[in-house]
């Protein structure tokens, strides 16, 4: 089903559910989902029980097209119904409606930081849910405890017709990214991005533009993109993540992540860009 239109956030949930609603259950990190042949989709029901299932915690989300949205978290073992089965938001994109999974990636993070957040921080005493916002409170010593979220810079550096691109001992065999990193307590995000570059690759940037962001529910980053140019320096990579960097023109690129990421949305620009500007001469012609 093609879901158009807009997600309105929301804390209170409808104090009665006349219509069905949209429901995104998670075991861990996975998603509930009903398998198609070549696509997913999620259950559509006025309530989860409908499916059999047994909720450990349930959480409204907003609505979406005025379609109330909640997510649930289901419990280790759970039996799922037929044609259903749990999968792992990186592997359904593509096959579920976009909007939706967007969606999806709130919720996940909402399962997880209540999953996460059982106890008071400062004096461990049983956290209660706050009913008028995205909180926890602490009944003791009143602390307020939110969902996590980690900001992360992400970068592409053009220097000419080439951008810089890195290998993360971390990433699939092969693949090469722009590069990437948590933002530090008390820094800007232009600081974070000129830190991160010169940790990272050992180079100097100059003309740092915002690019876009995009939710990164793995478990919980928000990515700050960003675009700069080379300043100078050369690629070092002494006491990095890093295990090969390089710069790569937009016809000679390496495999690059798949197109559900910012960094792959960073690589297309640049890429577009390149196609509209004139072809340059080679010097033996
Ligand atoms: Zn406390």
């Amino acid at each position: 089903m093609d879901v158009s239109g807009k997600f309105i956030s929301g804390i209170v949930p409808p104090a009665e559910r006349t219509g069905p609603a949209w429901w995104f259950g998670f075991q861990g990190s996975r998603l509930l989902v009903y398998q198609g042949s070549d696509s997913v989709s999620i259950p559509c029901l006025v309530d989860f029980s409908e499916l059999g299932l047994t909720a450990l915690s349930q959480h409204y989300l907003g609505h979406l097209d005025g379609r109330d949205c909640y997510a649930v978290e289901l419990a280790e073992g759970t039996v799922l119904p037929p044609g259903m089965s749990l999968e792992g938001l990186r592997q359904i994109y593509g096959r579920l409606d976009e909007t939706l999974f967007w969606v999806a990636t709130r919720a996940v993070q909402i399962v997880d930081w209540d999953r996460t957040h059982l106890f008071c921080g400062r004096c461990a005493t049983p956290l209660r849910t706050k009913t008028t916002e995205r909180a926890k409170e602490c009944p003791i010593c009143g602390q307020l405890h939110f969902p996590r979220l980690a900001p992360a810079i992400i970068v592409l550096v053009e220097r000419g017709d080439e951008l810089l691109l890195a290998r993360s001992r971390h990433f699939l065999s092969g693949m090469y990214s722009v590069l990437a990193g948590f933002v530090e307590p008390g820094e800007s995000l232009e600081e974070a991005v000129v830190r991160e570059v010169k940790e990272e690759v050992g180079i100097d940037v100059k003309d740092i533009k915002y690019f876009g962001s995009q939710p990164w529910p793995f478990p919980h980053s928000l990515m700050i993109g960003f675009t700069a140019t080379y300043a100078g320096g050369e690629i070092t990579l002494d006491d990095s993540e890093i295990e090969d960097a390089g710069w790569f023109t937009a016809d000679n690129l390496p495999p690059i992540p798949g197109k559900i990421s910012i960094a792959r949305k960073l690589i297309d620009w640049f890429v577009e860009k390149q196609k509209k500007l004139p072809k340059r001469c080679n010097v033996t012609q």
